[in-house]
């Protein structure tokens, strides 16, 4: 099934929904094709809910403004491509994973390997943390090129930006530094097409891996505005509220679709 169906309507006061709520800690890793809007759901969850995120293209692209050795080797990767070896990439995650200081975070783009994925299961397993939730954004392929094309990044934060849907106040810059906005390396049509085939042959297994393990739930949409409320009507419903930085939550509707599986959406 795709989609909750739920609806939302209005803003609510939340402070007093149910005091069992809210108890448990977000560690959730936002999976799906390149260009699928990982980067930009995941500003809105930081935006609206008391999360941090690590993302994995972001961390690799600060490395390689920065020129440091980890960002020589990945920018060769990453321009025809490729992906960055596992031991790179599990090396890297790792150590940032021990710089978070929030107890909730959200990981952007790794795993993508089922070698990642179980070093990273192994790690967080030593730590007592485990994932809790893996979201899977499925976007159709027609609509996804389009946007690789019109997409301007803010490498120093990640901040994304669509000509179309989302462009900056001032062409070429960013919103909040003015700083100017680069096109990524890879984001042109021949470099897609391979990023879409490593990502079919090395991370779609990944989907298999989270199912099997019932932690995971897609959402199906052709723009980030049309899957973000499906997203947030998720984690209120798993996490609850004490950890949403809204001043209202809205409020669902919808009792049938609050009864739905977990797993079954
Ligand atoms: P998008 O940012 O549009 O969601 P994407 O998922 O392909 O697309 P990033 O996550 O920004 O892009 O990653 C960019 C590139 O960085 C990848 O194509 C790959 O070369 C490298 N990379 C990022 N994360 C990993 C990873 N976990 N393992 C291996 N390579 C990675
Ligand atoms: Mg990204």
């Amino acid at each position: 099934m795709i989609g909750l169906g739920r609806q939302f309507h209005g803003s609510t006061c939340v402070k007093n929904a149910s005091p069992t709520m809210g108890n448990m800690v977000m560690r959730i890793l936002l999976l799906g094709s390149p260009g699928s809007g990982k980067g930009t759901q995941s500003s809105r969850l930081q935006k609206n809910f008391n999360v941090a995120a690590i993302s994995s293209g972001d961390l690799l692209r600060r490395n390689i403004a920065n020129g440091t050795e980890i960002g020589k080797f990945a920018a060769k990767e990453i321009e025809r491509g490729a992906y960055v070896s596992d031991n790179i990439m599990i090396e890297l995650i790792t150590n940032e994973l021990r710089t978070i200081k929030r107890k909730n975070w959200l990981l952007d783009g790794f795993p993508r390997t089922i070698n990642q994925a179980i070093a990273l299961d192994d790690n967080l397993s030593l730590t007592g943390q485990p994932l809790n939730l893996v979201i899977n954004l499925q976007v159709p392929e027609e609509v996804i090129l389009q946007r690789i094309m019109d997409r301007w990044v803010h490498v120093p934060s990640g901040r994304v930006y669509n000509l179309s849907y989302n462009p900056p106040k001032r062409p070429g810059l960013d919103d909040v530094t003015g700083e100017k906005l680069s096109k990524r390396t890879d984001d042109n049509a021949e470099i897609f097409k391979i990023r879409l085939q490593k990502h079919r042959e090395l991370t779609e297994p990944l989907l298999e891996y989270y199912s099997k393990r019932n932690m995971l739930v897609t959402f199906t949409g052709s723009t980030s505005d049309e899957i973000y409320p499906k997203i947030e009507g998720e984690l209120l419903r798993r996490f609850g509220v004490e950890n949403f930085n809204q001043g209202g939550r809205p409020e669902i509707v919808n009792e049938e679709a609050n009864n739905i599986p977990l797993n079954d959406v």
